[in-house]
């Protein structure tokens, strides 16, 4: 995939459906290669699952989810540096993740190193409590992990690591547990992060919120560009004719597309699939449970670092960000099952001992459900990830669950987006 704009050969309206994060990276890519281009999506605001909102309970403007960003995500920057918004994400310095283990009242601080392997799992400054030389085996294992292989199919579930390391990994970059995740996918992003030390690593976050840093700027880059955004506004059904698409299907009436037009879909699988009933997409997904609290100020993560790794709850990940402390829970079929009260009741006891305020009262609060966060992220799934062409003449397809050979992220979405304007513009 490349990243950088090419020159456009054909002419015609590029017609972008969806504005999430493939959606406007697609628009912003299209524009940026002189095509005109409009925007057509669903709801009433952009960024799809990548989005902020303000929170009447909470009156706080809070993310529908906390999102990590690494180092690696070349295409997250790309994006950035395209909308001049290139300062929008802060790095963590040092570039350190730090975990607690509550069931066994632990600590330990992650500094990833260069290296073919993960030799620093068992540096004896800052190894993981319990990590063995047996460990760096099951490394290898994964690295040489065949298409079919879970997880777990190449580490030891019974060694400590696994709930330390692999497992909160896994559920991190998969939204998939160990025992069921893609291990070729996973060293993948082992590879281009972790042993790449702090250049890939090192997280990045959206200190004033996920819209304000990935999303207003690229509505005002397009804006500004003449691009048209309608919100509320569902794509129901689509015409074609001698296998190129004819005319989009609003409840309010019907687009007429152009021949010399091109759409691309930027919307989840099952929406995509009903508007293409014999494209093959991935069918299982995977739930993230997001918390935020908000909290007396002075409530801080140990440290006082902006987000800590919990181990031995059901707390995952915290995130702090002024008076709000957020908790992630991915792969979260169980706890997603959940009532919302029990849930907040449950985390929050974990909280309170991780910022050393045990039997504090439950604070004000929001929990957020994402049920469809990300497709499962497991070998068969994932063989059923579409590329980014169709059977219909210039219509093409993007999103995180399309075949970007990466894990279903911000970073896919965004590269996905990109490729598919370019294939548009090029008349690929
Ligand atoms: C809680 C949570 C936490 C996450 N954490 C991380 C993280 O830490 N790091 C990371 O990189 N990624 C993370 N992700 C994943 C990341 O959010 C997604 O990979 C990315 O946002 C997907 O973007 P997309 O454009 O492919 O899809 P979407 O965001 O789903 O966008 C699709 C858009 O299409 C619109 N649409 C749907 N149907 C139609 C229709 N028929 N007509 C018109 N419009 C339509 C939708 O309203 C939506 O705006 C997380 C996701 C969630 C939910």
């Amino acid at each position: 995939m490349t990243s950088s704009p090419t020159t456009a050969t054909s002419p015609g309206t590029v017609t972008v459906i969806g504005a999430g994060l493939a959606g406007l990276a697609a628009a912003v890519r299209a524009t940026a290669l002189g095509r005109p281009v409009r925007v057509i999506e669903a709801a009433n605001q952009a960024g799809g699952r990548c989005r902020s909102f303000h929170d009447t309970v909470l009156d706080r403007v809070i993310d529908n989810g906390n999102h990590l960003i690494l180092g690696a995500n070349t295409g997250v920057f790309d994006f950035l540096h395209e909308i001049g918004a290139q300062n929008a994400l802060t790095p963590l310095d040092p570039p350190d993740f730090n975990f607690i283990d509550l069931s066994a009242d632990m600590s330990w601080t992650l500094r990833p190193g260069v290296g073919r392997l993960p030799w620093w799992l068992l540096h004896p400054h800052n190894r993981i409590p319990g990590s063995r030389l047996a460990d760096l085996r099951d490394a290898y294992r994964l690295a040489t992990a065949s298409e079919d292989a879970t997880i777990a199919d190449c580490v030891d579930p019974a060694a400590p690591l696994f709930e330390r390391f692999w497992q909160p990994l896994a559920r991190a970059i998969l939204n998939t547990d160990a025992t069921e995740g893609s291990a070729q996918l996973l060293w993948r992003v082992i590879r281009e992060t972790l042993l790449t030390g702090a250049a890939g690593s090192r997280p990045y976050l959206a200190a004033k919120g996920l819209s304000a840093a990935l999303v207003d700027p690229a509505l005002d880059h397009l804006r500004q560009r003449g691009v048209s955004v309608s919100f509320g506004t569902r794509i129901r059904g689509l015409e074609a004719e001698h296998g190129r698409a004819k005319a989009l299907v609003t409840s309010g009436g019907t687009i007429e597309i152009a021949p010399e037009d091109t759409i691309i879909l930027a919307i989840p699988p099952s929406e995509a699939q009903a508007l293409l009933p014999d494209l093959t997409v991935p069918t299982e997904t995977r739930p993230i449970v997001n918390l935020h609290y908000r909290v007396e100020s002075g409530l801080r993560l140990p440290g006082g670092v902006p987000f800590i790794g919990l181990v031995g709850s059901e707390a995952q990940w915290v995130f702090n960000r002024g008076d709000i402390l957020s908790v992630t829970v991915s792969a979260a079929s169980a706890l997603a099952a959940q009532s919302a009260e029990a849930i907040a009741a449950t985390v929050w006891a974990e909280l309170a001992r991780v910022t050393g305020a045990p039997g504090t009262p439950i604070p004000p609060h929001r929990v957020i459900k994402e049920q469809r966060a990300t497709i499962a992220q497991t070998p068969a799934q994932l063989r059923l990830r579409p590329p980014a062409g169709t059977r219909i003449g210039g219509l093409f397809l993007a999103g995180d669950w399309t075949d970007t050979g990466l894990p279903a992220t911000i970073d896919g979405a965004i590269r996905s987006g990109f490729q598919a304007a370019e294939m548009a513009a090029s008349g690929n």
